[in-house]
């Protein structure tokens, strides 16, 4: 995305009072747009998509959808270092976000678990046949997570776009 001051380019960068968006024409270019402000411009417009695919369930070995968003994903299409901020703007197991609550709300196969390997109860995927956990959380610390899966092809994966109003109330 291009600065709005001059021709520069905005970066994602981290600074003494964390992220925030900058022209690569620092120190020329004052310009910075706050991060918060920044992602709820482009959710407002946007929407926030959830992405959805089928896996082999590990226990019954029936197929079941799972569940995911990826903020940043979709905010790197704007400013590509989002990317590599996979945990910027996510779920972690100690903390329940917005877009978490709503899925908890609307898709029946999204619950709060007990993990052993956390120790605690977090929202997660299960399977739509045999109830049990289908991994930590839905994206970001399993070893075949939804990145790996699906590569290129996560546009195809829209299961639905909710809206920013319907998640942020
Ligand atoms: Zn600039
Ligand atoms: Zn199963």
């Amino acid at each position: 995305m291009k600065c709005t001051n001059d021709e520069g380019v905005l970066k994602l960068k981290h600074g003494s009072y964390g992220y925030f968006i900058g022209c690569t024409n620092f120190p020329k270019c004052k310009t910075t747009i706050n991060s918060k402000e920044f992602i709820k411009n482009i959710l407002s417009k946007e929407g926030v998509n959830i992405y959805c695919w089928k896996r082999e369930c590990w226990k019954c070995k029936e197929t079941t959808p799972v569940y995911a968003y990826l903020i940043n994903y979709q905010l790197s299409k704007y400013i590509k270092e989002f990317e590599q901020f996979g945990d910027l703007f996510g779920p972690d197991h100690s903390s329940e976000d917005e877009i978490t609550t709503w899925m908890l709300a609307n898709i029946p196969s999204i619950k709060k678990m007990y993990s052993k390997t956390v120790g605690a109860k977090y929202p997660a995927n299960t399977c739509v046949n045999c109830g049990v956990l289908q991994g930590a959380f839905m994206i970001f610390s399993e070893p075949d997570s939804l990145f790996c899966i699906l590569g290129d092809h996560l546009e195809d994966m829209v299961w639905k776009n909710i809206s920013y109003n319907e998640i942020f109330k």
